[in-house]
């Protein structure tokens, strides 16, 4: 058992503008009085996700039939061209909470749609994700790639155009870069990673390596935690992926904790400031614990 704990909170880790930008609409309706309900899950943050579910505002998977006594609102992951056609054909009133950089994705990749021949255009990212699902949308003929394996199996072509998902890994869309590279000489990148993504991930990066063991807090749906999980744990085999604060009640967790002399926490860009607070606050206690427990042993030893 390690005598002191030390507990650092990555430089930037927590909430994004995108998120805290869409927060601050539904909450800013629900005080006003109005009724909400959010098209897919806002977020990908359970605790997040029930406050909302606490104060009335639910979360629905399909807007054919919408409430029309309610607001809806659109998710920060954004939603399909043509469904938000129908929603202004019906007439339904929406409140766009996709996150202003979400959007550029969607204007960049439609933007990518040519008339020149023999153009391949690629998306980057995960094909079943909200995000890209919608970006795919504006341009239905790019293909989505999301492995080193589907980029080295892509066909060459004369021009290759490229996007890639806010929250992509930086490390690995530049890996991917490098294949295409091999597969055209006209190659056109538009990097649309958002910067709330790379400077989790370069804090994270600079983190890990420093300390004996990491915690990285987010949902396990959520793609920028996974990414920063991946990371961290290319830096330090010690990184574990909790969702909650009240993930860390388990002893056989917190026995492996305690042997390590400094802790690293980063979160997802969906975790709330309060979440990171209350797994450092867990993590000094479990430091003042182990203080006691040392000064117990030796006062029984010296009394023996
Ligand atoms: S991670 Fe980036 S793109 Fe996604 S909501 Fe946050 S700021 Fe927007």
């Amino acid at each position: 058992m390690a005598l002191f704990m030390k507990v650092y909170v990555a430089e930037e880790a927590g909430f994004c503008f995108g998120v805290k930008r869409a927060l601050n609409i539904i909450n800013s309706l629900h005080e006003k009085g109005h009724e909400v309900q959010v098209y897919g899950q806002l977020i990908h943050n359970r605790s997040v996700l029930d406050d909302l579910k606490a104060k009335g505002i639910d979360c629905i998977d399909s807007i054919d039939q919408p409430d029309p006594k309610k607001t809806l609102i659109i998710r920060t992951h954004g939603i399909p061209k043509q469904v938000e056609a129908n929603l202004k054909k019906n007439g339904v009133k929406y409140i766009d909470a996709t996150c202003p950089l979400v959007k550029k994705l969607q204007e960049t990749t439609e933007g990518l749609n040519t008339n020149t021949p023999n153009t391949q255009i690629v998306i980057v990212g995960d094909r079943n994700h909200p995000e890209i699902i919608a970006a795919k949308s504006y341009c239905p003929d790019a293909i989505v790639i999301d492995s080193e394996e589907e980029a080295h199996n892509m066909k060459s072509s004369d021009h290759i155009r490229v996007v890639v998902q806010t929250t992509s890994d930086v490390d690995f869309f530049e890996h991917i870069i490098s294949i295409l590279e091999n597969k055209t000489e006209n190659l056109h990148i538009q990097n649309t990673i958002c910067s709330a993504t790379k400077v989790r991930q370069e804090a994270i990066k600079k983190l890990a390596p420093r300390v004996d063991g990491v915690i990285v807090v987010g949902g396990k749906n959520s793609s920028n935690t996974k990414k920063l999980y991946n990371i961290a744990l290319k830096k330090n085999k010690n990184t574990f992926h909790i969702e909650k604060s009240s993930d860390l009640n388990d002893a056989h967790f917190t026995g492996k904790l305690k042997e390590f002399k400094s802790i690293g926490i980063t979160a997802g860009a969906s975790t709330p400031p309060e979440e990171i607070k209350k797994i450092e606050k867990f993590l000094n206690n479990l430091t003042s614990n182990i203080e006691k427990e040392t000064n117990h042993g030796r006062t029984e030893r010296n009394a023996g």
